[in-house]
């Protein structure tokens, strides 16, 4: 049997580069795409030698040709952290509209399935907790975060467009705060910046006091939803996360158990329109798709922790891109 050709965005990702995996291992012949702005060849090098692995070097906000056919579009390529989107915003805002378009333009011509990752933040600072597909959410269009929130709103918009009037095969995915290994030290995001600091020696930041909260899933429970969603028959969006919220004071509290390290935590202003609280409620992804996260946080930051740690010493240093 000829095996499914899936394209992935954002293939040398964080995200990405997990997907290309587990396609792989699926039996898919995975077609991974990426302009490298913020992902690393590194992420996929080790796919390099197999034969059912190409990769495209393409910015997909320009249009996109793939030869042959395609059964599954992946579009997973967009800057996710705060420290990349405020860096650089239009391609930012590009990625997730111009982007969106040329994907769901492929998907309609190959006649292939595509799931989008959307993201947490479309609920932007929220007045609903915990947060429920039909929550609308609370986002400052114009705020420094607007260019993510609104790019990722407007991807949902578009491909819901695309699913009723062009009849093509679409999925949503909420992504809420998801780590493991294959994170940016760098990135700008709490779990890689308490570790880097705690493997650097120094104190740990916590942003306004620390009573905001998060919810963090482990990498290999969101691949799993992603693929349940991607082979079930649902359009609408379904949040994927881990409902077990803590406060990033208490988060930055266990880092420094986990590392064993000296130092104290720091206290610096909250940046703008940063969300108070967050928490999924996974009751559709529970019934849907017969999901819900199996790694403990316990487990899952101590494998991203020894990931870092086997990092060469000079990750440790690097600024970001
Ligand atoms: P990442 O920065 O590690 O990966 C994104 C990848 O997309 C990078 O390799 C980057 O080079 C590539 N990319 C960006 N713009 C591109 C373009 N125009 N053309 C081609 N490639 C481009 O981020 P991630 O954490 O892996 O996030 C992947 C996706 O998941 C993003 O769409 C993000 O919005 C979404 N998401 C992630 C999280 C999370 O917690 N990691 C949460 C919600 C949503």
């Amino acid at each position: 049997m000829t095996p499914k050709r899936i394209l992935i965005t954002g293939a040398a990702g964080f995200l990405g580069s997990h997907l290309c995996d587990r396609f792989i291992k699926e039996g898919f012949h995975v077609l991974g795409m990426d302009n490298l702005i913020t992902g690393d060849l590194k992420n996929i090098e080790h796919l390099f030698r197999l034969p059912n692995f190409e990769f495209y070097h393409h910015d997909v906000s320009k249009f996109i040709h793939v030869p042959g056919e395609l059964d599954y579009i992946l579009h997973f390529a967009s800057p996710a952290s705060p420290i990349d989107y405020l860096k650089i915003p239009i391609q930012t805002l590009k990625v997730g509209a111009l982007g969106t378009h040329n994907c769901l333009g492929l998907a309609k011509a190959k006649k292939a399935r595509i799931l989008v990752a959307s993201t947490s933040e479309v609920y932007g600072d929220p007045l609903v907790h915990p947060q429920s597909e039909d929550y609308w959410g609370n986002v400052n269009p114009v705020g420094p975060r607007g260019v993510y929130d609104e790019a990722k709103r407007f991807m949902e918009s578009i491909t819901m467009a695309y699913h009723t009037f062009h009849q093509v095969e679409t999925r949503i995915i909420r992504i809420f705060n998801t780590y493991g290994p294959r994170m940016r030290l760098n990135d700008g995001r709490a779990l890689p910046a308490f570790i880097g600091q705690a493997l650097r020696g120094e104190d740990l930041t916590v942003f306004g006091d620390g009573s905001q909260t998060r919810s963090f899933c482990y990498v290999d429970d969101l691949i799993e939803g992603i693929y349940r969603l991607l082979m079930s028959d649902y359009a609408y969006p379904v949040n994927v996360g881990n409902p077990d919220e803590i406060s990033l004071r208490e988060f930055a509290e266990e880092i420094i158990r986990l590392t064993g390290t000296t130092q104290k935590i720091v206290y610096k202003p909250l940046p703008t329109d940063d969300p108070k609280q967050r928490k999924p409620d996974i009751t559709k992804a529970k019934t849907l798709l017969g999901w819900e996260p199996k790694v403990s946080r316990a487990d899952g930051v101590r494998i991203t922790y020894e990931y870092f740690k086997s990092l060469p010493s000079e990750e440790l240093t690097k600024q970001p891109k």
